[in-house]
């Protein structure tokens, strides 16, 4: 993404104009075209890029012999003979997605196609948990990649996401140590061999929605995660918007209560001490302690330090009031926020992402009625709130597009969203 164009233009820079022949141009838009849109005739792509029909079937013969697209086929007639189609070569080159979370990291093996090729891998090592995630990390790849015996020759790259305060500027994280204040990419192409791209989890998650989710087509969206904490992604006219430095969509932070809890940010009664995942599971052992009634007790066998978000969204799911009511209870907080989201970005679409969309309508329900007490009528009406379809998927799928724009330095030109 930022690194990436960052990248791009430094190419350009170095290479001069050369790489920019109208064919090369014509090439990308191709390639973007059939990333974003699929299959296409000849036909069509003339139509598309407003270019004759010996180019595209000189382009088409040239990327065929290559391997990158292929013929798949016969398509529909609009009359008279029917069309060959045309579209990238699922296999000819796979991204390998990976989330380094706090407390776990997985990785995703996809094709050209978008496709998982492969069961996501998962480990319980996180930036939070190991100290030197990198070798971990290393093998945990090579394993996916030789179980479905891929060359890492054919990775295109690595799409990687991370939480926390990323400096877009300087590639820095300011949240983790292990990378040694170094820019993140550099620690990670000391173990891999392919470009390395970088982008924060919950931006990575709205790219995803955007591409692949109920984001899809849509000009201005906001996703917001909520698991352990809470953060947001911003889709302003197609674009995945960075803010200055990056750091734009720390939503967890916003004051809520000035007689409220110290945050780990060091400020007082932030939005994620009352409404996050780990404030709920703080609250639940709190209010358990003090002799609550309620069946998480029994489902975590008495050991209230076993209590996650999870355990709070099964128990509320099966009925139980002191869980149903803890989720109210975040739901009218975090409506709180979103108003004043929506007061701001007059978004079309809200989506709510991460762990708190298991809980479903026990978790939308709340919001949508007190937007109703906080948030003009005339704005809320423009604004539909839905729960993430892609779930678990959204941030290794936002990793896709990231990757494949970057390697095939393609652009806005080809229709698609610039990120
Ligand atoms: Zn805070």
């Amino acid at each position: 993404m930022t690194q990436g164009k960052k990248e791009t233009k430094k190419i350009t820079e170095t290479k001069g104009n050369a790489q920019y022949t109208k064919k090369s141009l014509l090439i990308k838009q191709v390639i973007g075209i059939f990333y974003k849109e699929g299959l296409k005739t000849i036909a069509e792509l003339c139509e598309i890029t407003n270019n004759s029909v010996p180019s595209l079937t000189s382009i088409m013969a040239e990327l065929s012999e290559k391997g990158l697209v292929k013929n798949f086929g016969i398509g529909a007639s609009k009359g008279g003979r029917k069309p060959t189609l045309y579209g990238l070569n699922p296999e000819a080159g796979y991204v390998v997605g990976i989330e380094l979370s706090r407390k776990y990291t997985r990785v995703g093996l996809f094709n050209l196609h978008n496709e998982p090729i492969a069961t996501i891998s998962e480990t319980l090592e996180g930036l939070n948990t190991n100290n030197n995630i990198f070798q971990g990390l290393k093998k945990q790849c090579d394993t996916l990649l030789k179980d479905n015996h891929i060359e890492e020759s054919k990775v295109l790259g690595y799409g990687i996401t991370i939480p926390g305060l990323i400096d877009i500027r300087k590639g820095i994280s300011y949240s983790y140590p292990q990378f040694e204040d170094k820019p993140i990419k550099e620690k990670f192409a000391e173990i891999f061999d392919k470009p390395v791209f970088i982008e924060h989890d919950t931006k990575a998650m709205a790219v995803g929605e955007s591409w692949f989710g109920l984001a899809k087509n849509k000009s201005n969206v906001l996703f917001i995660n909520i698991g352990s904490g809470i953060g947001i992604g911003i889709i302003i006219n197609g674009e995945l918007y960075h803010g200055n430095s990056g750091f734009c969509g720390e939503f967890g932070h916003i004051p809520m209560n000035p007689d409220g809890e110290l945050c780990y940010c060091g400020k007082i009664g932030c939005l994620e001490t009352i409404a996050s995942g780990t404030a709920l599971v703080k609250k639940s052992q709190e209010r358990i302690s003090k002799g609550k009634n309620t069946i998480i007790t029994r489902n975590v066998n008495n050991n209230i330090d076993k209590i996650k978000l999870k355990t709070i969204i099964d128990a509320a799911q099966s009925g139980d009031l002191f869980a149903i009511e803890l989720l109210e209870e975040a739901g009218e907080y975090l409506a709180k926020g979103i108003s004043i989201l929506i007061h701001l970005f007059n978004p079309e679409t809200i989506i709510i992402g991460g762990e708190m969309a298991d809980a479903g309508n026990l978790i939308t329900d709340p919001i949508q009625q007190k937007l109703n007490k906080y948030t003009m009528l005339r704005l809320k009406q423009d604004t539909s709130l839905k729960l993430s379809e892609l779930k678990e998927k959204a941030g290794l799928m936002g990793t896709l597009p990231m990757v494949v724009h970057n390697v095939f330095e393609l652009n806005q030109e080809n229709g698609s969203l610039l990120i």
